[in-house]
């Protein structure tokens, strides 16, 4: 039974919080004291009027302030503070339950030592491997224009373990080329569900996958990606997208430009990865006829405190502009660099400050509430 908790701004759900009137099929749990069973996170952009309402002894990094609320109780006393007053725009972005993907989130994870190639491959084979979606979205337009696909691993032991843990270790082997055609392949299923299932027909949700250069440079790369897009139905192949990581490691620049040409020509754009920390970058730009950039989030960091990188910002959506590539910003972390972003005339974006990655079934729910509502860095009153 959904469960308003104010009347006409928002529901608690098991997946978001999102507006009543979008639909959200929102379920509070009957125990008493649980959330659906699941602790909920709060992110809080800095100035946000709850700061001051954390538990005590919560990590505060620059962007953000995180706080498991453990209860219903608690999340509902925190909605409550602010009640009628609040944005509902400012619950939907700044709190939402508990996923194994934000577990992650909770500062200072170790995780396991380092785990072998063997592991990695045993892992992949078991099954143990997952997508979660992060939405990009028009920061201007207020409109979701795709999502980027990350990998996660769902380990028995480990629990939910980030790239970060088993992506380097085999950067520079053949399983990252079955890693990388595993997420491709499950990244254009996704694209087929929701083909079908999306709550609003027809619409067309990108999936951008991050590809390492050794799987791009593969020989029959080119036929497998066919292959996948085009699984099940030939005539309507599903809209991927793919991201190119580390270009540093690029082996032969010629023959990635070819592939990166016969992926466009198949309605596949590329774009660069993690754009402006790579050195020689100005020469992958020249010679790899890419349609996008993702601006490296080390930059967009920077931007509301760090004259440099706003400038650095400011000149490489300058060479993005005269290479005609669109430009999409990583890291946008809080509504003030949304705000300065479009100043500098960046206008899409990618962050925390504006989805986390998201469970496949959460995305339509978390897309249909964004684009309901003016975001928070908009001059447009709140509604309501
Ligand atoms: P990336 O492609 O640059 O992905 C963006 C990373 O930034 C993601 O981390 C995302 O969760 C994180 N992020 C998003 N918004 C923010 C923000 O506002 N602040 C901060 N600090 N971080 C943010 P994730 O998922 O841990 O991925 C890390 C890297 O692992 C990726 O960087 C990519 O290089 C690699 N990776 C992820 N999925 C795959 C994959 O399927 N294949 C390969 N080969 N590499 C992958
Ligand atoms: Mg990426
Ligand atoms: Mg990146």
């Amino acid at each position: 039974m959904p469960h308003r908790l104010l009347p006409g701004h928002f529901t608690v759900s098991d997946q978001t919080i999102g507006w009543a009137d979008a639909g959200a099929h929102a379920l509070l749990d009957h125990e008493p004291g649980t959330l659906i069973g699941r602790p909920v996170h709060l992110l809080l952009g800095e100035g946000s009027p709850w700061l001051g309402h954390l538990p005590r002894g919560h990590a505060c990094d620059v962007d953000f302030a995180r706080a498991p609320l453990r209860t219903a109780g608690g999340a509902l006393r925190l909605l409550g503070l602010h009640g009628e007053r609040m944005d509902a725009r400012t619950v939907l972005w700044t709190c939402w339950p508990a996923l194994p993907a934000h577990g992650e989130a909770a500062a200072g994870q170790a995780g396991p030592a380092a785990l072998s190639r063997a592991q990695i491959a045993q892992g992949l084979a078991a099954g143990e491997f997952r997508l979660v979606y992060q939405p990009k979205v028009d920061l201007q337009e207020g409109r979701v224009i795709g999502a980027e696909a990350l990998v996660r691993w769902e380990h028995p032991e480990h629990g939910w373990l980030q790239p970060r843990h088993f992506v380097p270790s085999i950067e520079d082997d053949t399983l990252i080329e079955a890693v990388g055609d595993w997420v491709l392949q499950e990244a254009a299923r996704q694209c087929r569900r929701w083909a079908h299932a999306w709550t609003a027909p027809g619409r067309r949700m990108p999936v951008a996958v991050n590809i390492s250069p050794r799987h791009l440079e593969r020989a029959d790369f080119i036929e497998r990606l066919t292959r996948h897009l085009e699984a099940g139905d030939a005539t309507n192949p599903v809209p991927l997208e793919l991201e190119l990581l580390e270009t540093p490691a690029v082996q032969d620049l010629d023959e990635a430009a070819r592939i990166i040409t016969a992926c466009r020509d198949m309605g596949v754009p590329v774009t660069l990865d993690d754009f402006g920390t790579g050195y020689a970058m100005l020469s992958y730009l020249r010679t790899l006829p890419v349609s996008g950039l993702k601006l490296d989030r080390s930059y967009v960091g920077g931007l509301l405190d760090d004259v440099r990188d706003r400038a650095i910002v400011r000149s490489l959506l300058a060479l993005a502009r005269s290479f005609d590539c669109e430009v999409v910003a990583e890291g946008v972390a809080t509504p003030a660099h949304a705000r300065a972003l479009l100043e500098l005339g960046c206008t899409r974006g990618q962050g925390f400050g504006i989805a986390p990655p998201l469970r496949a079934e959460d995305l339509p729910g978390w897309v249909a509430a964004f684009e309901a509502a003016p975001p928070p860095w908009s001059s447009s009153p709140p509604p309501g």
